[in-house]
Formats: structure tokens, sequence, C-alpha cells
């Protein structure tokens, strides 16, 4: 920049590539870690979705649990939920691809109290990236969504 070469515009811009490829090039070797904002923890009542899952399990199996997701440093020190291993602070998954926490039989979160804000957030009427429902009132799901989720390998697919 001195020699009048390079413009600090010019720079900051290369930094930026540079830090983006980096960060590709770890995520597909696999280094660093992963974790969610620190302010998404202990999100307040009404910003948490209410749907009726029960009601709706046997058709949407549950994808929602299947999802890839990091959590917060919170979460993580707190030691309720178990983390991928292989891959920190993923949420811990079975190797059927389903979340380490999920009762399979009944559908059902075994940490619920102490669920992820992750858990909390998601929407599955209104999500953009994962969109559940064909049409959320008719109970319509969206198989290509389902189909796309559920034969994917546990960790292909990008956090929610
Ligand atoms: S996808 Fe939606 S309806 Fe199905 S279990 Fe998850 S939150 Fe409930
Ligand atoms: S923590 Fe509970 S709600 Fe969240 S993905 Fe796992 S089973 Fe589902």
């Amino acid at each position: 920049m001195e020699k009048g070469l390079l413009e600090p515009r010019e720079l900051e811009e290369r930094g930026k590539r540079l830090l983006l490829d980096l960060m590709m090039d770890y995520a597909e070797r696999r280094i660093g870690v992963e974790y969610l904002d620190a302010k998404y923890d202990d999100p307040a009542p009404e910003a948490e979705a209410h749907i009726d899952c029960a009601d709706r399990v046997t058709i949407c199996k549950a994808v929602c649990c299947r999802l890839p997701f990091a959590l917060t440093e919170k979460e993580v020190r707190k030691g309720a939920i178990r983390w991928d291993f292989g891959r920190p602070y993923l949420v811990a998954r079975k190797p059927d691809g389903y979340c380490a926490h999920l009762d399979r039989d009944k559908f059902a979160c075994e940490i619920y109290d102490d669920r992820p804000a992750s858990c909390r957030l998601f929407d599955c009427r209104t999500d953009a990236r994962w969109p559940v429902w064909e049409d959320f009132g008719a109970k319509t799901v969206n198989v290509d969504l389902l189909k796309k989720v559920f034969t994917s390998a546990p960790d292909s697919s990008q956090g929610r």
C-alpha cells in the first residue's frame, strides 16, 4: 500500500476472500468447531415455536430432529446435551441420523426441558431453509425435503 500498488479496499477484499477459502477448506477437512451465537441463548417463551407435533409426527417423521445444528457455548458447558465428538459442537446423532436425544418409539425429545435454543426456535411452518410442509394447514408434507434429509448422511447437510 505504501508503494501505491494496492488500495486499502482491495486488501480488505482479498483478506475476506482468503478467510472464506480457509473456512471452506477447514469445513471440508473438518477442522475447527461450529457453535451457535450466544445471542440465541435462553430464548423467551413467546419466541419459541408452539406446534401440534403430536398430531404430525407420523407425517413429518420428526424430520426436524434429523437436521444438523450447532449448540451455543452455554449449552455445551451445561452438559445436558450430547454433541458430536467428531464434529464439535453439532448435536450428537444416532447412526440412523436422528438426534441422540430423540426417543424413537414415541418420537419425543428426551431432554425436552433442556432442549437447545435451536430446537426451541425452529419453526417448521415458516423456516425457509428447511421447508417441511407444502401446506401446513392441510398437513401436506414436503416430500422432496423428507427424501433429501432421509437419504443424506447424518452430517452432510447444513445446520439449521
Ligand atoms: S417437523 Fe414440525 S411438526 Fe414435525 S416434529 Fe418437527 S416441529 Fe413438530
Ligand atoms: S434435542 Fe430434542 S427437540 Fe432437539 S433435535 Fe434432539 S430430540 Fe429433537
